[in-house]
């Protein structure tokens, strides 16, 4: 199970793929990938199986600038693509990658979203399904839905990689007890589970903690703690090939 994504370039959908086959040893049972493009365009192709099937699936007509990919090891649902990440809002504005358990996804279910048409059996869609209904109903940005979404999530380890379609270069990460790090580009930014994801596009990362929550452009990573002051941090180095 991996995460990867990219903001600012002009191949998103190679980067996304070769980093998920680069997290091919994590183990999974299921993969796929979002993308949208400067032109308005977006895409969701998601399969079973390997990357090469995802691969295949992609061909040549998919594009985009900025992206989300994952693969899957199910723990809520049975391997399928309605299963498979990325998990899409109803409203098909909103697109997640998880990696984790939402130890309350039942008890948000019944207290939130007991009106909200569900498309699969993951923890994962009530997280997507929440931050929608946080910014359609409570008029909050995707930023402060999403802050607003993790505070209810109880003792949960989660990677995140949030995307809203109304502001397509726009990436949004959280995580809890599961690793995930930005990697610094020049007018382009990754992020992926593990360095090696990502050695092809840089040599500089940061670390996250438990508890930030980023906002990351093609020109701008901006990490913010618990109670939202800035965080300034200094990348280190990976000194090492893909
Ligand atoms: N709990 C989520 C699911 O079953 C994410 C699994 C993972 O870590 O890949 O879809």
């Amino acid at each position: 199970c991996g995460i990867v994504g990219v903001t600012g370039s002009d191949n998103a959908v190679k980067i996304l793929l070769d980093g998920l086959q680069k997290l091919e040893y994590r183990g999974y049972d299921s993969a796929g990938i979002y993308v949208n493009d400067q032109d308005g365009q977006d895409y969701l192709v998601k399969e079973k199986g390997r990357i090469t099937d995802l691969r295949r699936e992609i061909g040549s007509d998919v594009h985009g600038s900025t992206g989300i990919g994952h693969t899957r090891w199910a723990t809520h649902g049975v391997v399928s693509v309605a299963n498979a990440h990325p998990q899409v809002s109803q409203d098909n504005r909103f697109y997640l990658v998880h990696n984790g358990v939402i130890d309350n996804f039942q008890e948000i279910k019944s207290d939130y979203l007991s009106d909200v048409p569900f498309t699969s059996q993951t923890d994962t869609e009530v997280v997507v399904q929440l931050v929608d209904k946080l910014a359609v109903e409570e008029g909050l940005n995707a930023h402060d839905a999403f802050v607003k979404a993790l505070s209810l999530l109880k003792g949960s380890s989660y990677a995140f990689l949030l995307m809203d379609r109304e502001d397509p270069d726009t990436l949004y990460v959280a995580k809890n007890k599961s690793p995930l790090l930005v990697g610094v580009g020049d007018g382009f930014n990754v992020v992926c589970s593990d360095a090696l994801a990502m050695l092809r596009e840089t040599h500089d990362f940061l670390e996250l903690m438990d508890g930030e929550v980023v906002t990351i452009k093609p020109n701008e990573v901006r990490i913010e703690d618990r109670d939202g002051n800035t965080v300034e941090r200094d990348t280190f180095h990976v000194d090492m090939d893909a």
